[in-house]
């Protein structure tokens, strides 16, 4: 799947580029405060802390006889979410322990839970954008929650509960970079993207000077950011802000957001009742505060306060 860069272009020392590498491992393997990326003295990195996340009262008895996924979920008595695993703050996988986190994880347990399904029934499995509606169509997940952004194309193949954030289109360059200030400015320079997502198919038809690389993850775009391959990753402004928190005396965030990107949690298409009962548990979330509270104590880390969340979109079956 990757379309690799053809010409990198080193720019760095040695000895720099090797501190990135080490950095970009760091980050990889979510231990960054033991590898001392940061300046000297810089602040330890900040993570989900269990202690601050709220519970959700699984629903008793809940039964939901129209919805096909719900049922078969329910007689093999596990509910199977993919998520993203590399992405700060929204979907990321401890390697050592295998425990997934993230504001979108947060969604996924709250959804379970309305569905009637404890944390320990529910099921993760990483899923990457391109893969999304195919992982949808064939069965091999139940639900899917992973800045999963709601349009017309995609509610073609599946459906859409939500949307439950509204994230917008931004760019990641290196500390280093001072000629790329928003999307206007990629001309003749190397973007990564992820395949699939909705971040490269806009450059694609909107900046088509820009010299697109794509890859299955944006941690690997960041990687390539790390050591000069490439000059600017390109996805959700959430997603490209828990990589700066990440290293921020290295990577920042530039312009403003160049489009709007509504997260939903995508289910089958033909199952309505189940998405129906998913802008159900959502809207009670925002309403008791455990919205909120999941958001403070994950994506709220990267630095932006709670917003607003957007409404939800109850569109009619069929
Ligand atoms: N929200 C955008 C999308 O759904 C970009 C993030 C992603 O690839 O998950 O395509």
């Amino acid at each position: 799947m990757p379309h690799p860069p053809t010409s990198p272009a080193p720019r760095r020392t040695p000895r720099a580029r090797r501190a990135a590498v080490a950095c970009l491992l760091g980050l990889m393997v979510l231990a960054l405060a033991a590898t001392g990326c940061g300046r000297p003295g810089s602040p330890p990195v900040k993570g989900p802390r269990g202690s601050d996340l709220p519970r959700y009262p699984v629903a008793r008895n809940f039964s939901l006889p129209a919805s096909p996924i719900w049922r078969a979920a329910a007689r093999r008595g596990r509910l199977v979410v993919g998520v993203k695993e590399d992405q700060p703050y929204l979907g990321e996988r401890d390697p050592a322990t295998g425990t997934y986190s993230g504001f979108d994880i947060e969604i996924a347990k709250m959804a379970a839970a309305a569905l009637g399904f404890p944390e320990r029934s529910v099921v993760f499995r990483t899923i990457a954008s391109a893969n999304r509606e195919t992982a949808l169509q064939n069965g091999q997940i139940d639900l899917y929650v992973g800045t999963y952004t709601i349009n017309a194309k995609r509610r073609r193949q599946v459906g859409f509960a939500g949307p439950y954030y509204m994230a917008g289109q931004s760019l990641l360059v290196r500390s280093d970079e001072h000629d790329i200030h928003g999307p206007q400015d990629l001309a003749g320079k190397r973007v990564c993207s992820a395949a699939g997502s909705t971040a490269y198919q806009r450059i694609r038809a909107d900046y088509p000077q820009a010299v697109l690389v794509a890859y299955d993850t944006y941690s690997v775009c960041v990687d390539n950011l790390l050591t000069y391959q490439v000059d600017a990753v390109t996805t959700d402004d959430a997603i490209l802000l828990g990589y700066a928190a990440k290293v921020p005396d290295q990577l920042k965030v530039v312009g403003r957001p160049f489009s709007r990107e509504p997260y939903g949690i995508g289910v089958p298409r033909g199952d309505a009742p189940l998405r129906f009962a998913l802008d159900d548990a959502l809207a009670a979330a925002e309403k008791n505060g455990s919205w909120r509270a999941a958001y403070d104590a994950t994506l709220g880390l990267s630095g932006v306060p709670a917003p607003q969340p957007p409404p939800i979109d109850r569109y009619p079956a069929g």
